[in-house]
């Protein structure tokens, strides 16, 4: 079995989820699992409704849109569908009543219960129309599978209950083709409530099916035909990696790389199981191959630019140096303000760090404060580069101030102004 992942982008409109139907007739392969995410920008939608349904605000409006949209969209791609469209009209019925009701204490269940509809709308729209084009498939509701704790909106994984569903799956729908169509994004508690695995959540759902089923490969289609050594929106002499490891993966995609989630590389890597990323709008490009195979690693230089960093410097007032007491208590105050330091450095009474500059980071600085001086550099960009040589580097610091230089072997980092 074959796992391919369609994020929002690929569906955004009746002419992307024909698109889905062009990809999966061009692959020979009907052992397919395909996860498809929330249909363009539904899910950002859906937040919206949540934020008005717990502070008690009407919704009715904007899911009054969501819907007409959905069923449009359903009515172009699967016009004699009549189940389906029942099936939609009763989700978003049953949703309608819900926000009817009051909210119960807990934002984050509500966020859950509510922003999970958006995959399950979207999937039940891929569903019928690749069969109304002949594409036989199964509809699976992916919280049946994917069990999870309870932790809302960043719910982890019960891997072995998982996998016993999965199993249980295969031989239900041991038919012969055996495409099924399922959710990114979702799963259940071992209350039966549903969760979600985190914001762009999708690819790690397509990893965890892959995982959980022994997959042969993972696909991504993407908008764009690959992974690239820079972004190509930005950059126009990006050069295509169409060959790299899983660890270089990792390491692109902590360092800001947005192609892939960082967290989808993990059970891949733990089976073996390759990654493709794929262009759905040119089907003939090779696109990127990610598996163990490390030799290509370092022929190209790839880099990573984050504009809109805070270079922070925080000093004891007493100038004493900063020994493990200080540094775990701001550590503390990090963790604690879910601020992600995405560099630091340290001298003998002063400790630096470079974050996004966000609300959150504009806060702790006030709390730092108490303790400390802190002064900061805003409007810093931050870039990571691997596999380094001088005229990459040259090209991406000329002009600019150099706050911070780091290098390591295979990377090179700078905060420049
Ligand atoms: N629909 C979810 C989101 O937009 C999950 C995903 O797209 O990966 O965050
Ligand atoms: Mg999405």
């Amino acid at each position: 079995m074959k796992v391919f992942k369609f994020g929002g982008a690929s569906v955004k409109d009746a002419a992307g989820v024909r698109n889905v139907a062009k990809v999966l007739s061009h692959s020979p392969d009907d052992d397919l699992l395909i996860v498809v995410s929330a249909m363009g920008k539904t899910t950002n939608a859906l937040e919206e409704i949540v934020w008005a349904y717990v502070e008690k605000k009407p919704a009715d409006e904007r899911l009054e849109v969501l819907r007409a949209a959905h069923l449009s969209i359903l009515a172009e791609v699967a016009p004699d569908d009549v189940a389906a469209a029942a099936e939609l009209v009763l989700h978003f019925d049953k949703l309608n009543a819900r926000l009817k009701g009051k909210p119960s204490g807990s934002p984050d269940r509500e966020y859950d219960q509510i922003v999970s509809q958006g995959e399950l709308w979207s999937t039940l729209i891929v569903s019928a129309h690749l069969k109304h084009v002949g594409l036989a498939n199964t509809w699976v509701d992916a919280r049946t599978i994917v069990r999870t704790d309870g932790t809302y909106r960043t719910a982890r994984v019960d891997w072995d209950l998982s996998e016993r569903r999965a199993v249980g799956l295969l031989d239900e729908v041991a038919g012969v083709p055996k495409r099924i169509v399922t959710q990114g994004f979702i799963g259940s508690s071992p209350d039966g409530d549903t969760t979600t695995l985190g914001r762009e959540g999708s690819d790690f759902s397509a990893a965890l099916f892959a995982y959980l089923l022994d997959a042969e490969s993972v696909t991504i289609w993407k908008d764009v035909p690959g992974m690239f050594s820079a972004d190509p929106k930005r950059f126009p002499d990006t050069k295509l990696l169409s060959h790299i490891s899983y660890r270089e993966a990792i390491e692109l995609s902590y360092f800001g790389a947005s192609v892939i989630h960082p967290r989808t590389l993990q059970p891949l890597q733990k089976k073996h199981i390759p990654l493709y990323v794929r262009s759905f709008m040119d089907l003939t490009a090779p696109g990127s191959i990610i598996d163990d195979r490390n030799e290509n690693d370092s022929l190209i230089p790839s880099f990573i630019v984050k504009p809109g960093q805070l270079l922070i410097s925080i000093t004891p007032r007493d100038l004493s140096f900063i020994v493990e007491e200080n540094l775990s208590g701001i550590f503390w105050l990090f963790a604690q303000r879910n601020v992600r330091i995405d560099l630091m450095q340290n001298s003998a009474v002063a400790f630096s760090v470079v974050v996004d500059d966000s609300p959150r980071s504009r806060e702790l600085i006030e709390e730092l404060r108490r303790g400390y001086e802190v002064r900061y550099n805003d409007g810093c960009e931050l870039v990571t580069v691997r596999h380094f040589d001088e005229p990459t580097l040259h090209k991406l610091t000329a002009g600019k101030e150099v706050l911070i230089e780091q290098r390591s072997r295979n990377t090179a980092r700078f905060v420049l102004k």
